[in-house]
């Protein structure tokens, strides 16, 4: 098979779909791997270890999309992509298909066959394509608080850990999934006081063993949040309800009751925003205060660190990327309960049945 990868076009996307190791990894295979010069460059990729990689470095998007059957992304095609696409070409990346009527249609009126990453998942429900975007920005979001609480920043001034003989910050986290367990991880190895809200008792359970006791695991309810809220200096919302917009679980009063140059971080953003002070920001103009309150609300936190980004992404669809070159869009998903998941669009018929849902269009 021919694999393409061409450079990512949205906004600061600089994430690429393939490493020079998965590209010497598919060649290893019999596979034959295009990619756009400078693809990786934005991951600190140089076209040169592609090439050492084995791959084919050709210039511009179209000779990629000319050479190959399968099309490796990291984001959704967007409408200035949809003219590169032959007929029946074959597609694995983030597709969000489910939000993205243009696309949907794109997908089937060229015949595309496609697997989203998002919705790869494995018989316990997990979702592996996903789970490592949320690891980056649940540890992130610490890191940008702690930057955030700084003075200069226009923070209120406080040290995560604090010093001896001072009290260290405290730091909220609603929602102890993927992102909240990792935000909590940073946050107790640099010393904050943290505790950790979830309506789900064996999530709580597992971090009680996990943490050996070094998190405040609270079963959440109005007037607990509003109090610990109350007194954080850093919150932290990591809810989410699969399927659903985030839930607003904490109101503009209780983000007014928090110590100004206090931060919110709203990791839940792309689903809404669990905060009622919430709006989307981006990484060029990340903060903006509400309520005396420093809000970080960035919708693509990973794409802050591009490499640790890249390289969490493509260690978790490399496997699974073999599967599918193995046997073509078609087959792997027949070979790959996994996989078959994922499957969004086939020889023109939508296969998704929450993207048929979404459109009400039929299977
Ligand atoms: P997850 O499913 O692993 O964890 C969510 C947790 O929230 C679960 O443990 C669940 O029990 C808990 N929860 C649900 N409702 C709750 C409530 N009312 N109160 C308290 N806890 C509640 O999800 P995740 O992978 O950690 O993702 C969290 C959010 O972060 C999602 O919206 C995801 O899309 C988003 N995300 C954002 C970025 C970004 O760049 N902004 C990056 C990755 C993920």
């Amino acid at each position: 098979l021919v694999i393409g990868v061409p450079t990512e076009v949205k906004d600061n996307e600089n994430r690429v779909a393939l490493q020079p190791d998965g590209a010497a990894e598919l060649v290893h295979h019999g596979h034959r791997v295009v990619v756009q010069a400078g693809a990786g460059a934005g991951s600190r990729f140089s076209d040169a270890e592609f090439v050492a990689a084995g791959a084919e470095v050709v210039d511009g998007a179209d000779a990629v999309f000319a050479a190959a059957d399968l099309i490796v992304k990291v984001k959704e095609p967007v409408p200035a992509e949809y003219h590169r696409f032959r007929e029946g070409q074959q597609l694995f990346t983030y597709l969000h298909a489910a939000a993205d009527r243009s696309l949907t249609d794109f997908l089937l009126d060229k015949r595309i066959d496609s697997i989203a990453y998002e919705t790869v998942q494995t018989p316990d429900g997990r979702l592996p394509l996903l789970t490592p975007m949320s690891e980056v920005a649940g540890r992130m979001a610490v890191q940008a608080a702690a930057h955030h609480l700084e003075s200069p920043a226009g923070g209120s001034g406080v040290l995560l850990g604090g010093v001896p003989g001072t009290p260290a910050a405290k730091v909220t986290i609603i929602g102890g999934g993927v992102s909240g367990t990792e935000a909590a991880k940073i946050a107790v190895g640099m010393r904050a006081i943290v505790r950790v809200f979830d309506t789900n008792p064996s999530r709580l359970a597992y971090l009680s063993d996990v943490f050996e006791g070094r998190l405040d695991l609270v079963t959440p309810n109005r007037t607990r949040l509003a109090q610990y809220v109350a007194e954080s200096d850093v919150l932290i919302g990591a809810v989410l309800v699969p399927g659903a917009k985030a839930p607003k679980l904490v109101s503009r009063e209780m983000i007014a009751a928090m110590r100004p140059g206090s931060v919110a971080v709203d990791i839940a953003i792309d689903q809404g925003g669990c905060f009622e002070t919430s709006r989307p920001t981006t990484h060029a103009n990340p903060t903006y205060v509400e309520e005396g309150v420093v809000h970080y609300c960035v919708a693509n936190i990973p794409g802050a660190v591009a490499r640790t980004s890249t390289l969490a992404l493509t260690s978790a669809t490399l496997p699974h990327l073999v599967t599918v070159a193995a046997h073509g869009v078609r087959g792997a998903a027949k070979t790959s309960p996994v996989l078959a998941k994922g499957l969004t669009t086939l020889g023109g018929q939508l296969v998704s049945a929450p993207v048929a849902a979404a459109h009400g269009l039929p299977l």
